[in-house]
């Protein structure tokens, strides 16, 4: 490596070869850790096997075909929300049993059989599990109902607006899964519920007057939960209101309920480009083969796909994790956009990491894989003021003329700059 700062300069092409050789032996040394520990972290296609057992016992349990497991609306219709179904499938004991109720009569909890066939039984800190199966630790009332303040951003029913040019429209609060983690925990409730029409419509009303506004984001709850009737008026709406010049919408569909992912919704999705969809991977396992195929319908609809991954301690605060994560979503052309650092929110307390273990994640990306692997880290302001970026530190000083900059492998570096100025201008 001394080579790279030795004074000699230039080298004979011998010596190039060699510079090179051994460079390129030390970066294979650097991943050699994670080429041994990825072995160990399970796709959702390597637990076939186990996901497919779950599936023939939830099909017995809930006496229901094959159709009706590819039935987007009996998986609706059939969310697990008792523990007698729930303990038939894991084999969870009286005491955990009870623990659940306990938690259920605070928030609620409702599971669809196909994410429900995702968790691998007797793992008591299965990563799936944990994002859909309360805990007690649900109870401690620390943290805030409210911490982005979001009913102090809300200019006109279900919007809330934190961006000059952007906002996002809250349609629904139904989900197929309500996560454990839900940072909306209080628009959840005890009752699913659409928005009604009247109040989308005047939401509408508020961006038609607000020529500012170009992109819209449509949510909840789950934006894909909507009917297919609801979706292609929505997007028709907003396409004839000529500022708006993208659409958002945000779901865990692909995640939770691939199932929904129908031609007739992808047909209508290709009907009103362009549509973005983000949605919340947090773990190498909810990457299926069901997932698979509703993200490949999508980009086939002309749709383009992001992630937003929640870091979660105890499911992905870790770096191996979220390595494979990311490399696994490109794989199914989903883009990884944002990992966002958990809220403060009351009940959702246990998944709060520190930032440094987040920094100490984002530093074990940048550099040691594809850049398009690599997510923004964001943390919610108080008050709605907006999501701001955490980096690792990679300047350690501009002067302007200098930048020291430290690199991907904490290498630092002198890199000059000289910003050019014309002729006659002082320095
Ligand atoms: C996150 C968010 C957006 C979108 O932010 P981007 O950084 O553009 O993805 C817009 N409005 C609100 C209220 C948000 O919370």
């Amino acid at each position: 490596m001394s080579a790279f700062i030795s004074e000699k300069w230039p080298f004979d092409d011998t010596e190039k070869k060699h510079i090179s050789i051994t460079r390129a032996a030390s970066l294979k040394s650097e991943i050699s850790d994670y080429q041994e520990n990825k072995k160990s972290i399970n796709t959702g296609f390597d637990l076939q096997a186990a996901v497919s057992q779950n599936k023939e016992r939830l099909l017995t349990l809930l006496k229901a075909t094959e159709d009706d497991w590819q039935n987007w609306k009996w998986q609706l219709a059939h969310r697990i929300k008792d523990t007698e179904t729930l303990a038939a499938l894991l084999g969870l004991n009286e005491q955990q049993c009870a623990e659940i109720n306990k938690v259920g009569v605070r928030y609620r909890w409702s599971i669809s059989p196909y994410f429900a066939s995702l968790i691998i039984p007797n793992e008591p800190n299965d990563p799936v599990m944990r994002q859909a199966v309360p805990t007690i630790d649900e109870l401690d009332e620390s943290g805030y109902d409210d911490p982005m303040a979001e009913e102090y951003t809300s200019p006109a029913p279900c919007i809330t607006r934190r961006y000059p040019d952007r906002l996002i429209i809250n349609v629904t609060n139904l989900c197929a899964m309500y996560c454990r983690h839900c940072q909306r925990r209080r628009n959840i409730g005890d009752v699913d519920r659409h928005q009604s029409h009247q109040n989308l419509v005047s939401a509408l009303d508020y961006i038609r007057h607000n020529p500012e506004i170009r992109d819209v984001l449509i949510t909840g709850g789950d934006a894909l939960l909507l009917s297919d009737e609801t979706i292609d008026w929505l997007l028709t709406e907003l396409d004839n209101i000529k500022h708006v010049e993208i659409k958002r919408l945000g779901t865990r569909a692909m995640v939770t309920l691939p199932q929904r992912i129908t031609p007739n919704l992808c047909a209508i999705l290709k009907k009103h480009p362009p549509v973005f969809i983000n949605t919340q991977f947090n773990h190498p396992h909810t990457i299926t083969p069901e997932s698979k195929l509703a993200c490949d319908m999508l980009v086939d609809a002309g749709v383009i796909l992001g992630n937003q991954a929640v870091l979660l301690k105890g499911i992905n605060n870790n770096p191996d994790v979220m390595k494979k994560l990311n490399q696994e979503l490109l794989k199914i052309r989903v883009r990884p956009y944002y990992i966002f650092h958990a809220k403060s929110v009351k009940g959702t307390r246990h998944f709060i990491t520190s930032v440094d273990e987040g920094l100490e994640i984002m530093k074990k990306l940048r550099g040691y894989t594809s850049g398009l692997a690599v997510p923004t880290y964001v943390i919610n302001a108080p008050k709605g003021y907006g999501k701001i970026p955490i980096m690792p530190e990679y300047i350690l000083h501009n002067d302007g003329d200098t930048l020291l900059v430290r690199n991907w492998e904490g290498r630092e570096l002198s890199i000059p700059i000289y910003p050019y100025k014309p002729q006659g201008e002082k320095n």
